[in-house]
Protein backbone atom coordinates (compact mmCIF):
# COMPACT_ATOMS: atom_id res chain seq x y z
CA UNK A 1 0.00 0.00 0.00
CA UNK A 2 1.17 3.28 -0.70
CA UNK A 3 2.06 6.02 1.59
CA UNK A 4 -0.99 8.18 0.22
CA UNK A 5 -3.43 5.79 0.63
CA UNK A 6 -2.19 4.59 4.58
CA UNK A 7 -2.47 8.00 5.50
CA UNK A 8 -6.12 7.98 4.06
CA UNK A 9 -6.53 5.46 6.21
CA UNK A 10 -5.19 6.71 9.08
CA UNK A 11 -7.34 10.58 8.59
CA UNK A 12 -10.52 8.19 7.81
CA UNK A 13 -10.02 6.38 10.89
CA UNK A 14 -9.78 9.06 13.03
CA UNK A 15 -12.98 11.12 11.76
CA UNK A 16 -14.84 7.97 12.04
CA UNK A 17 -14.12 6.49 15.47
CA UNK A 18 -13.13 9.86 17.45
CA UNK A 19 -9.79 10.84 18.81
CA UNK A 20 -10.49 9.48 22.60
CA UNK A 21 -11.06 6.32 21.06
CA UNK A 22 -8.15 6.04 18.67
CA UNK A 23 -5.58 6.65 21.76
CA UNK A 24 -7.69 4.30 23.77
CA UNK A 25 -6.84 1.45 20.72
CA UNK A 26 -3.16 2.47 20.91
CA UNK A 27 -3.18 1.49 24.66
CA UNK A 28 -5.16 -1.59 23.96
CA UNK A 29 -2.66 -2.48 21.23
CA UNK A 30 0.77 -2.34 23.15
CA UNK A 31 -0.96 -4.44 25.74
CA UNK A 32 -1.47 -6.68 23.12
CA UNK A 33 1.81 -6.85 21.86
CA UNK A 34 3.34 -6.51 25.59
CA UNK A 35 1.17 -10.09 26.33
CA UNK A 36 2.61 -11.84 23.19
CA UNK A 37 5.75 -10.79 24.11
CA UNK A 38 5.48 -12.26 27.67
CA UNK A 39 4.14 -15.13 26.13
CA UNK A 40 7.15 -15.56 23.94
CA UNK A 41 9.58 -15.10 26.80
CA UNK A 42 7.47 -18.19 28.74
CA UNK A 43 7.84 -20.14 25.41
CA UNK A 44 3.81 -19.95 24.80
CA UNK A 45 4.16 -17.38 22.13
CA UNK A 46 5.08 -17.15 18.08
CA UNK A 47 6.81 -14.53 15.99
CA UNK A 48 3.09 -14.82 13.85
CA UNK A 49 1.59 -13.24 16.91
CA UNK A 50 4.04 -10.71 17.62
CA UNK A 51 4.00 -9.31 13.60
CA UNK A 52 0.46 -8.68 14.30
CA UNK A 53 0.49 -6.76 17.17
CA UNK A 54 3.52 -5.36 16.01
CA UNK A 55 1.33 -4.23 12.90
CA UNK A 56 -1.09 -3.02 14.92
CA UNK A 57 0.85 -0.99 17.24
CA UNK A 58 2.12 0.56 14.13
CA UNK A 59 -0.90 1.55 12.62
CA UNK A 60 -2.40 2.83 15.73
CA UNK A 61 1.11 4.94 16.18
CA UNK A 62 0.82 6.05 13.20
CA UNK A 63 -2.81 7.50 14.09
CA UNK A 64 -1.36 9.40 17.54
CA UNK A 65 1.52 10.88 15.75
CA UNK A 66 -1.45 12.27 13.12
CA UNK A 67 -3.79 13.60 16.34
CA UNK A 68 -0.87 15.17 17.91
CA UNK A 69 0.61 16.17 14.58
CA UNK A 70 4.17 15.32 15.32
CA UNK A 71 5.53 13.22 12.99
CA UNK A 72 8.50 15.44 12.92
CA UNK A 73 8.64 15.73 16.41
CA UNK A 74 9.34 12.45 16.50
CA UNK A 75 11.71 12.01 13.69
CA UNK A 76 14.07 14.62 15.62
CA UNK A 77 13.44 12.59 18.89
CA UNK A 78 14.76 9.44 17.07
CA UNK A 79 17.34 11.10 15.28
CA UNK A 80 18.82 12.53 18.65
CA UNK A 81 18.05 9.06 20.75
CA UNK A 82 20.21 7.08 17.87
CA UNK A 83 22.96 9.37 17.96
CA UNK A 84 23.15 8.99 21.86
CA UNK A 85 22.39 5.64 21.36
CA UNK A 86 25.11 5.13 19.53
CA UNK A 87 27.29 7.25 20.96
CA UNK A 88 26.84 5.64 24.34
CA UNK A 89 27.31 2.32 22.97
CA UNK A 90 30.59 3.17 21.22
CA UNK A 91 31.73 4.32 24.22
CA UNK A 92 30.71 1.16 26.40
CA UNK A 93 32.60 -0.96 23.82
CA UNK A 94 35.39 1.42 24.34
CA UNK A 95 35.60 0.87 28.01
CA UNK A 96 34.73 -2.83 27.32
CA UNK A 97 37.82 -3.43 25.25
CA UNK A 98 40.42 -1.84 27.58
MG1 LIG B 1 -4.09 -6.28 18.32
Amino acid sequence: MDKEQENKIYNDAIEFFGVTSQKIMVIEEMSELTKELCKELRNRGDVEHIAEELADVEITLAQIKKIYNIHHKVEEQKDYKLKRFLHNMTELKRQTDQ
